[in-house]
Parts: C-alpha cells; structure tokens; sequence
C-alpha cells in the first residue's frame, strides 16, 4: 500500500537516500543521498538551472558564499526576528510551536503576527489542549533562534560569530550592484542561485519534508513596478509549467494558496504558495513571494551603499522590486518521489515502479545480458552506450527480477541482449512503464534512446 512508510522504505533500501551517520546511530534529521539519489539531485537541480536560468534570456546565475557579515542578517531582519515562539507542555514534556498550535486549531488565524503574551492567552481562553495529552498548563513561551550560529577565526569573541545562512536570497541582494555592473543587464532581469541553507528548525521530520541543512533553488527577479507587467503573475505561471510540463506533476496533487492580508511576512506584498498533497497532508512545496523594495532597501540602509537603479532611458532613479521563487530541492524530490512511485498488480505479484520523468532518473539505460554468454557482447555494447547516456548494466538473477530491479528505481529503458542478438544485430528494448518489448536493430539504438528519452 502507498503511504509514508513504504515510500521511505523503498527510497533507503534501494539506495536513494540513507540516515545521516548511520553507523552512529545517526544524527536526528539527517540524510545522505546514495548513489541514485546523488544522481537524481543533480538532474534536478540541473533542469531547474536550465529553465529558470541558463535557457532563460531574462536571468543570470549566481554562487553566494553561506558564511556572510552579520551586518547581511542584522539589516535583513533576521537576527532578531528569524525566531520560533516554543512552548512545553508541563504534564508530558511535549515541545510545540505555540504559533502552530494556535493554527492548526483555528487554520484562519495567523499566529504568527501575535505577540508572545497575545499568543499565551489565546491558548488559555481556546482551551487549545496539548495535542500529545490533552493537558492545558503550558510553559511561557521562549523564543528559539533558527540562524545556526558559529565563529570564524581563532579568536572566539563576540566579533568572531557568524551565521550560516537560512536562506540563499540575501546573498544575492547584496550581489545585486556586481551582476547588474558586470552583466549591464537592465531591468527587468532575475539572478538564481541554487546552495545549501541551514535552520534549526524545532519540529523537522516527514523525512526529507523538513530539515536542518536543506538545498534552495532561488530565483530574484529585479522590475521596475511601473513597467504596467505583472510579474508576480508571470512567475507564478513559470512555476506552474514547470512542475507540470516538465516534471509531469499532475494538477490535482498540488494547490494554489494565496496569503491573506494577515497572513503575510512583514516584507511582503503578496505571496502564493504551491502546496503538495504529501503522503502525511498537505504542505508548502514551493514559494512565489513579492518582496516589494524590502530588502534592497534595507541593504542599501544598512550598507550605506546605492542599490538603486537608473534607466538609461528616462533616467528615472529607483530601487528594484522583486518577485522571489523559491523552492527547496529536497521538498521539490519528496514530492516527485510521492508522485512516481506506483504499486501495480502484474502476473506474478506486485511491481513497484518509479515513473520517474526521464530526464532526471539516475539511469536512462540498463543492458542487461540475458544470459552468461552474452556478458561480453553486452558489456561491449554498454561500454559504447555510456559514452551518450546514463547506463547501467546488470548481470546478475534471473532476467524478470533484473527488469522488477530497474522498475524499482525508475529506469526508463532495459535493453537486453539475448541469444539472437548476435544473428539478428538487434535487441529487446523494454519500456518501464506499460513493460512492453520491442526488437531494435542495435546500429538504430542511439536513435530510439534520443527519441525515447524527449
Ligand atoms: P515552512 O512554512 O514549511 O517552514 P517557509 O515558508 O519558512 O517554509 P521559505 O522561507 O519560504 O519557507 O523557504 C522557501 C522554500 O524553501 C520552501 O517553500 C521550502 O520548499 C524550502 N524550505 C524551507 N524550509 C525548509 C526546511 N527546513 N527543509 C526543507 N526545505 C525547506
């Protein structure tokens, strides 16, 4: 049956992802990304790159250090505000989000621009009971930093702390007057930047949905917003063909959710979030937020440096607003993952199969000889079949349990080379997903491999 467990079942033991120091007895919420699932946030990350960046004549690319001045965190609101109100429950020990609490009772209410004496109290009078045990005597509430703090340098003073970043963004703000120098790009233009950032997040879990180190994929779309184009909705739709055109993400597994007015973060002017109905419920895949001049602004405070931007037209002098897309690999995997993976009754039992899209399965290609007489020529083949392609090669079990391995971790094409194919030149190619076979001359293989993998 699909659900959470046999997903994350699957994942592990077919290599995709392992515990974080497993032979340690592992680090809480940590994972390490085996060899296909290594492979599979390549492919990614790649085809993220490509759309919103290298194929997209509008943005550039960027590679922001993690590690900044803290003056990036003090001027961008971080330090001080990038943190959780936390409260114990006194009869069981439990530890929440009180802001959570509160909303997961009452959805329409946002908790998160109460004060912590306005959250308390409104816990008492809604008699919001601990989820865990039902008790109602709480903690006060503390506030808990989500920056991972550490100190460069030998000395470990005050002015040696740093931060490490919790989100790719403010690298590219503070970048903004180099890209645009160098590049002349004139508004509008986006930079994108895919690196890790870190929080240290209270409740983490559902697997890879909530870490403490997780990888962004961020866009920064720098406009005028006099231009008379709606940005916000041009990158909303970006994003929406990409996780259907190009994912294949189906549109009745995700959801559109506008922020209410209340809703919204201090910076912002209007954020949609696509939500992904996940194994465990439905939750935040991908944010698109307009960020108005919040943060250039503020850098440009901050710094006392001119972040703004002047037309070499009109000559009409502003500082940018910008629309920020942003989504984190690993959410983006979880949720492809969710979407390929399929039990389907077949003769003889139940094959799972990950219909993954094409393009960023760890293999494209598997040769597999059907017998120990074939190991040479197919080793051959497979030797002139890497040079173009993803290919894997497997000699070992009978062949139905060879094709059920490659379904399981979603390889598109299984080529093998049998007792004819010496005689007739060609082999039996079998497609993942409806298992059917075809015989192929090998000299048309590359050819069928290209068109197959469009
Ligand atoms: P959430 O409400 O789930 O904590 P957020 O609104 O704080 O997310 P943003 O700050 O908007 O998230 O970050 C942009 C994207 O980064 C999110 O849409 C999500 O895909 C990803 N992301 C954020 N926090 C995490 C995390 N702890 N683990 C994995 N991915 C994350």
């Amino acid at each position: 049956m699909k659900n959470m467990e046999t997903l994350i079942n699957h994942i592990k033991t077919q290599g995709f992802i392992f515990q974080g120091s497993e032979i340690y007895g592992g680090l809480a919420n940590s994972w390490d990304y085996g060899p296909l699932g290594s492979e599979l946030k390549h492919k990614l990350k790649d085809l993220w790159w490509s759309y919103f960046i290298r194929n997209n004549h509008l943005n550039v690319g960027l590679d922001s250090s993690i590690l900044m001045n803290t003056q990036v965190w003090k001027n961008s609101g971080h330090l001080g505000n990038f943190n959780d109100p936390l409260i114990d429950c006194k009869k069981c020990n439990s530890r929440f989000r009180a802001d959570k609490l509160i909303e997961d009772k009452f959805p329409e209410i946002n908790a998160g621009n109460m004060s912590n004496p306005e959250i308390e109290d409104y816990i008492v009078k809604n008699k919001i009971l601990c989820p865990k045990c039902g008790g109602l005597d709480y903690t006060k509430i503390r506030n808990f930093e989500l920056m991972f703090k550490t100190s460069q340098g030998v000395i470990n003073d005050e002015n040696s702390i740093v931060y490490l970043r919790p989100e790719t963004a403010q690298g590219i703000f503070i970048n903004f007057k180099n890209v645009q120098r160098t590049t002349r790009k004139k508004l509008p233009f986006g930079i994108g930047q895919i690196g890790k950032s870190f929080r240290n997040e209270i409740t983490p879990g559902n697997f890879i949905f909530r870490t403490r180190e997780f990888e962004q994929m961020e866009l920064e779309f720098f406009f005028n917003p006099n231009d008379g184009i709606n940005w916000f909705e041009y990158w909303i739709n970006q994003v929406e063909k990409f996780l259907t055109e190009v994912l294949g993400i189906s549109k009745n597994n995700y959801f559109k959710r506008a922020h209410s007015k209340e809703e919204l973060a201090h910076y912002s002017d209007a954020t949609t979030d696509f939500e992904y109905n996940f194994l465990f419920g439905r939750g935040e895949l991908w944010g698109v937020a307009h960020r108005g001049n919040f943060d250039l602004s503020a850098h440009q405070k901050g710094s006392g440096e001119d972040l703004s931007y002047t037309d070499s037209i009109t000559n009409e002098k502003i500082v940018p607003h910008v629309i920020e897309p942003s989504v984190g690999l690993e959410r983006l995997i979880l949720a492809i993952l969710t979407e390929s993976y399929v039990e389907e009754e077949v003769e003889n039992g139940t094959r799972v199969v990950l219909k993954l899209p094409k393009k960023i399965a760890p293999y494209q290609v598997a040769v597999l000889p059907l017998q120990k007489q074939q190991n040479a020529a197919a080793k051959e083949l497979f030797n002139d079949l890497i040079k173009e392609f993803d290919v894997t090669y497997d000699e070992s079990g009978n062949i139905g349990k060879r094709y059920r391995r490659q379904d399981a971790i979603g390889t598109p094409i299984c080529i093998t080379y049998d007792f004819d194919s010496e005689n007739d030149e060609s082999v039996t190619v079998r497609n993942r997903d409806t298992m059917l076979q075809e015989r192929i001359l090998i000299s048309k293989l590359k050819d069928y491999i290209k068109n197959d993998l469009i």
